[in-house]
C-alpha cells in the first residue's frame, strides 16, 4: 500500500482525522488541509451535510459517497443515529433509489450476474476481490419492495440491506456480498428508460430461470462454502445468504428447494414473521396472557401474512397445543373473502390449504371480525374502517392491531384511527412508523414491526456460529428475544418494540439466544464451543473507530550492544 492508497481506499481512509504522525510516516502531510480533527467532529459534519439536502434521494446519493470514500465514517454515522439513517440508507428511500439506480449510479459496489453468464458464475464471483465472504444478500429484482419489478436496479436492496448487517449488528462489511442476478425485466418504462442499467430483454422464466438459480448457488458453495482452515481450529466457514424480493411465486419455492440445502433465509417470509409474532409476544406480555388464549385473524395470505400465520401456528404449539388447535385459531382472508375448505371455483392452494377453516364462505372482513388479534399484511389502505375498529373495541378490553402494510399510504389504519376508534385502548403496531398519538391526555407510542429487528441479528447468530442451515425455529427465538428486550416502561407506553437506538444490543441478544440453541441442537459447526456466547458474539464485532496505520514502533538496544553483552 502507498501513502496515497490511505486516502483514496475507502476501508483506510480516516479524512482529516489523520495524525500529524501518520501523515508525516504516511507521506501524505501537504495532500490534507492543517485541520486535525476527531472522528466525532466528521460525524457531526456529516450530520450537517445531510441536513442540506431536501430531497431524500440526494440525501441518499450523499450518504454512499461517504460509503465509497470513508467507510467507517458511513457506519459510525449510520449505527449511531439509526432512527434518522435507516429511512435513507433503507426503506422507504433506497426503493426511490432503485428506481433511479441508472441516473444515479456512481461507482462499483456488489455484483451483477446477468443470464448471458450462464455457465461462468464461478468465474464473476471470482472476481469478487474479497476471500472471507459471509453473507451474501441476492434479488433478481422481480418485486422491490411496493414497487414491483426494477430489473437490474433492485441492486440498491442488498446493498442497503449489508449495511445494515454492518450498522445494526456489526458484522464486518469484507463479509458482506450483494449480488443482482439480471434476468431482464417486465418493466417496460425501464427497458424504454435511456438510463436503465440492465438487460434490455423480457425476464428469462422457466427451466431456464431455475437452472441459472442452481447453477449460482452452487457456484456461491464452491467459491465461499467449506473453505478455510484457520489457524489450528478447523473453522467451516458456511456462507449465508438471503432471498430478498424475488418475486412472490418464486419466493416460497425458493425458500422451500434451497433451505435445508443451503443456509438461507428468505426475510420477506420469515424475517416479517419473526418480528410481528415478537410484536405480539410482547403484547402477551402486557395482557399477561398466552398466544393460545387468543384467535387471530389476518387480512391478506401472501408471503407476510402466511409468515406470520405459520409462525404463530409454532408459537401456539410450544404453549401446548396440537398443530390442528393451532390451526383452528387462525382465521385468513385473501382477495377473495374468508379462506374456507369449501370455496368454489378454484378451491384453495398452496400454503393457504394448511390455514383453510370448516366454515361458510365470507366475503366481508366485518363479518369475520370476531376474534381479537387482527393484522393486515394485504396492501389494502383503509381497510380496518373506523367500524371495524370500534367492533374491535367492543369485543376486547384491549384489541391487538396489526396493521403492518407498507407505506403508510398502504396502512389497513393509522394508528390515530386505531387508538380513537377505542378510546385509547388497542395494543397498535404497523409497518411504517407513525407518530406518538395523544388521547385523553396520555401519549401512546405505536410499535414500528421493522424487520430490522431481526434480520441483521440472526445472520450475526449464524455466521458466529457456522450454522449450516437456518431452522424455522430460529425465527421463533428471534421473536422471543425480542420481546424480552421491550421493557415493562416501553409496554405501558404502548410500545411493542424497544426503541430503534437499542437495535444493535437487539440483535446481540438474537444471535447469542441463536448461538446457544445452535450448540443446543448441535446445528453449529464452529468448534470449540465458547463457553461465554456473549462475550464471543462481542469480540467478533465490527468496530467503526478509527485504528492506526501505523506499525508499533518500540525501543531497542544497537547491534552494538550486543558486542560483549552476556
Ligand atoms: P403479497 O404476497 O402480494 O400478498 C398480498 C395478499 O393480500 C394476498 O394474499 C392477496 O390475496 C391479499 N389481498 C389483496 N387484495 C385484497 C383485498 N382486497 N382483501 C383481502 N385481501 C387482499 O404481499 P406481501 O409480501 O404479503 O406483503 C403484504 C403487505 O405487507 C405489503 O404492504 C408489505 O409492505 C407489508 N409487509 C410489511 C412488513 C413489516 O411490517 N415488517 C414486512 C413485509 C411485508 P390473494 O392471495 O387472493 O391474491
Ligand atoms: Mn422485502
Amino acid at each position: 500500500v502507498r501513502g496515497i492508497d490511505h486516502l483514496r481506499d475507502p476501508r483506510l481512509n480516516k479524512g482529516m482525522a489523520f495524525t500529524l504522525e501518520e501523515r508525516q510516516r504516511l507521506g501524505i502531510h501537504g495532500l490534507l488541509p492543517p485541520r486535525f480533527k476527531t472522528q466525532e467532529q466528521q460525524v457531526a459534519l456529516c450530520m450537517r451535510n445531510v441536513a442540506r439536502y431536501d430531497e431524500n434521494l440526494n440525501k441518499y446519493i450523499y450518504l454512499m459517497g461517504l460509503q465509497d470514500r470513508n467507510e467507517r465514517l458511513f457506519y459510525r454515522l449510520l449505527a449511531e443515529n439509526v432512527e434518522q439513517m435507516m429511512p435513507l440508507v433503507y426503506t422507504p428511500t433506497v426503493g426511490l433509489a432503485c428506481q433511479k439506480f441508472g441516473l444515479i449510479y456512481r461507482r462499483d459496489r456488489g455484483l451483477f450476474i446477468s443470464i448471458h453468464d450462464k455457465g461462468h458464475i464461478y468465474e464473476i464471483l471470482k472476481n469478487w476481490p474479497e476471500q472471507d465472504v459471509r453473507a451474501i444478500v441476492v434479488t433478481d429484482g422481480e418485486r422491490i419492495l411496493g414497487l414491483g419489478d426494477l430489473g437490474a436496479q433492485g441492486m440498491g436492496i442488498p446493498v442497503g440491506k449489508l449495511s445494515l448487517y454492518t450498522a445494526l449488528a456489526g458484522i464486518k462489511p469484507s463479509q458482506c456480498l450483494p449480488i443482482t442476478l439480471d434476468v431482464g425485466t417486465n418493466n417496460q418504462s425501464l427497458l424504454d428508460d435511456e438510463d436503465y442499467i440492465g438487460l434490455r430483454h423480457k425476464r428469462v422464466t422457466g427451466a431456464e430461470y431455475d437452472d441459472f438459480i442452481d447453477e449460482f448457488m452452487q457456484a456461491v458453495v464452491k467459491r465461499y462454502g467449506q473453505n478455510t482452515l484457520i489457524q489450528v481450529r478447523a473453522v467451516v466457514v458456511i456462507k449465508q445468504g438471503e432471498f430478498e424480493d424475488f418475486g412472490n411465486h418464486n419466493a416460497f419455492r425458493f425458500l422451500e428447494k434451497y433451505r435445508n440445502k443451503y443456509c438461507t433465509f428468505n426475510d420477506d417470509i420469515q424475517g416479517t414473521a419473526s418480528v410481528a409474532v415478537g410484536g405480539m409476544l410482547a403484547a402477551m406480555r402486557k395482557l399477561k396472557t398466552k398466544l393460545s388464549e387468543h384467535t387471530f385473524l389476518f387480512l391478506g395470505a401472501g408471503e407476510a401474512a402466511l409468515g406470520i400465520a405459520g409462525l404463530c401456528v409454532m408459537a401456539m404449539m410450544k404453549e401446548g397445543l396440537s398443530s390442528e388447535e393451532a390451526h383452528k385459531r387462525i382465521f385468513m382472508i385473501d382477495s377473495r373473502g374468508l379462506i374456507v375448505k369449501n370455496r368454489p371455483a378454484g378451491g384453495v392452494v398452496g400454503h393457504k390449504v394448511e390455514f383453510a377453516q370448516d366454515m361458510p364462505p365470507m366475503k366481508e372482513i366485518a363479518e369475520v371480525v370476531d376474534r381479537p388479534v387482527v393484522t393486515g399484511a394485504a396492501a389494502q389502505s383503509g381497510a380496518f374502517t373506523p367500524e371495524i375498529l370500534k367492533k374491535m373495541g367492543e369485543i376486547n378490553k384491549e384489541p391487538i392491531i396489526f396493521a403492518l402494510s407498507n407505506p403508510t399510504s398502504k396502512a389497513e389504519c393509522t394508528a390515530q384511527q386505531a387508538y380513537e376508534a377505542t378510546e385509547g385502548r388497542a395494543i397498535f403496531a404497523s409497518g411504517s412508523p407513525f407518530d406518538p398519538v395523544t388521547i385523553n391526555g396520555k401519549t401512546l407510542y405505536p410499535g414500528q414491526g421493522n424487520n430490522a429487528y431481526i434480520f441483521p441479528g440472526v445472520s450475526l447468530g449464524v455466521i458466529c456460529t457456522g450454522m449450516h442451515h437456518i431452522s424455522e425455529e430460529v425465527f421463533l427465538y428471534s421473536a422471543e428475544a425480542l420481546s424480552e428486550m421491550v421493557t415493562d416502561e416501553d409496554l405501558a407506553q404502548g410500545r411493542l418494540y424497544p426503541p430503534l437506538s437499542s437495535i444493535q444490543e437487539v440483535s446481540i441478544k438474537i444471535a447469542v439466544q441463536l448461538a446457544e440453541h445452535a450448540y443446543k441442537t448441535g446445528v453449529a459447526s464452529l468448534y470449540p464451543e465458547p463457553k461465554d456466547k456473549a462475550a464471543f458474539i462481542r469480540a467478533q464485532l465490527y468496530d467503526y473507530h478509527y485504528t492506526s496505520p501505523l506499525c508499533a514502533t518500540w525501543e531497542w538496544r544497537s547491534p552494538e550492544d550486543h558486542n560483549g553483552a552476556v
